[in-house]
């Protein structure tokens, strides 16, 4: 048998989140309620749960780095470790110890089928199953996410069957009791000591039989449908953000709830603006007279607004204006966020030969007090040497 690390394809420091998940992924492909009657299945399941049950202990999984099975062998082990698992009843265990009660007939949510969802095929002995839910994404403009949108999804959803109203036969005379479980969807086998209560294969837990199906869905109650959905996306949405859409997944079998449906937002970035919480940010590059003499600018906002903001005379780069309101509605509440103007004063290039006359005779006028930072830097170097 291949190695514990390999088997549920791991690295081997792998975290111990990433073992469950690991297991948890092959066990929901493999297990025998999902598989009936596929030994190879069964074989994987085995092989995977053993791996899991050393993995997941950290003193055993020691133990397994160090000195590969062999080092299993020993009391500090356990039971159960260095051998495979002959039975099924030891993988059941080691599955039920990872993800809690399972076909025990009721009670307790399993995190089984949620897993499974609608598509779940038998097991628990309850006949009701939640659906699906169901994730689409959708990508919305940097604008669009400002103001807010109503946008029609398209998702398949399972629904319940229109011709057999969900029941999945064709008329309620033909759903019989299941005669191997007589009803309760459970049989008991006794295995050593134990009595083991398994879903019944014959009705696969449901506890009735149908010798008629609906010829619409195939006796499954559902069909698949492509349905509409309207959804309201509200303003100032950011990127990564998720709506839930209750009850608009598959829908649920045997009288179970439906799923949720998810939207998962992604905001496309903007060319001039930023988002920073509630705030959009917008870079103005000034010229350096503008800066010098101070002017004033009409700056775009959101929503195709212009603000006009006052640069006073001597700004300097990296200045930052606050225009209040004018960034994102907040989803959670009523404040708003404000669009911050933060100027660039940029150096003049391709100057012209009148341009060069101007700055030369400028530069023979300057005065320390026409560069304040450069003054409190001198004199910061001066210290520095005195
Ligand atoms: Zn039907
Ligand atoms: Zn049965």
């Amino acid at each position: 048998m291949a190695d514990y690390y390999d088997t549920l394809e791991l690295q081997r420091g792998a975290t111990q989140e990433e073992i469950k998940k690991a297991y948890r992924k092959q066990a929901v492909k493999f297990h025998p309620d999902k598989n009936p009657g596929d030994s190879d299945a069964e074989k994987r399941f085995k092989e995977i749960s053993e791996a899991y049950e050393v993995l997941s202990d950290e003193k055993k999984r020691q133990l397994y780095d160090r000195y590969g099975k062999a080092g299993l062998g020993g009391a500090a082990a356990g039971p159960g470790a260095g051998r495979g698992f002959e039975s099924m009843d030891e993988a059941m265990r080691t599955f039920m110890n990872a993800f809690g009660g399972m076909g025990g007939g009721g009670g307790g949510e399993s995190i089984f089928e949620s897993f499974f969802g609608g598509e779940m095929g038998g097991g628990g002995g309850r006949s009701a199953r939640q659906g699906a839910s169901k994730r689409v994404n959708v990508t919305l403009s940097f604008e669009e996410a400002a103001r807010g949108l109503d946008k029609e999804l398209v998702v398949t959803n399972l629904v319940a069957c229109t011709t057999c109203k969900g029941i999945g036969a064709s008329s309620s005379q033909s759903i019989k009791k299941c005669s191997r479980c007589g009803g309760s969807g459970q049989v008991y086998e006794q295995r050593g000591f134990f009595a083991m209560s398994a879903a019944c294969p014959q009705c696969h837990g449901e506890g009735k039989v149908i010798t008629d199906p609906c010829k619409s869905c195939k006796g499954e109650g559902v069909t698949k449908e492509k349905q509409h959905v309207k959804v309201h996306i509200p303003a100032g949405v950011d990127n990564g953000m998720r709506l839930k859409m209750s009850g608009y997944g598959d829908a649920g079998q045997g009288g179970g709830p439906p799923g949720d449906l998810y939207v998962f937002i992604t905001v496309e970035p903007h060319e001039v603006f930023e988002r920073e919480g509630n705030d959009v940010i917008l870079n103005l590059p000034i010229s350096f007279s503008d800066a010098a003499l101070g002017c004033k600018k009409e700056v775009p906002a959101l929503g195709s607004h212009v603000c006009r903001i006052t640069i006073p005379e001597g700004t300097q780069t990296g200045k930052t204006f606050r225009i209040k309101g004018q960034g994102f509605a907040s989803v959670h509440g009523q404040v708003r966020g404000d669009l911050l103007v933060r100027l660039t004063v940029e150096t003049p290039t391709h100057l012209s030969e009148r341009q060069k006359e101007l700055l030369e005779e400028l530069r023979t006028l300057e005065i320390p007090g026409n560069m304040p930072n450069r003054k409190g830097f001198l004199d910061k170097i001066k210290d520095l040497f005195s």
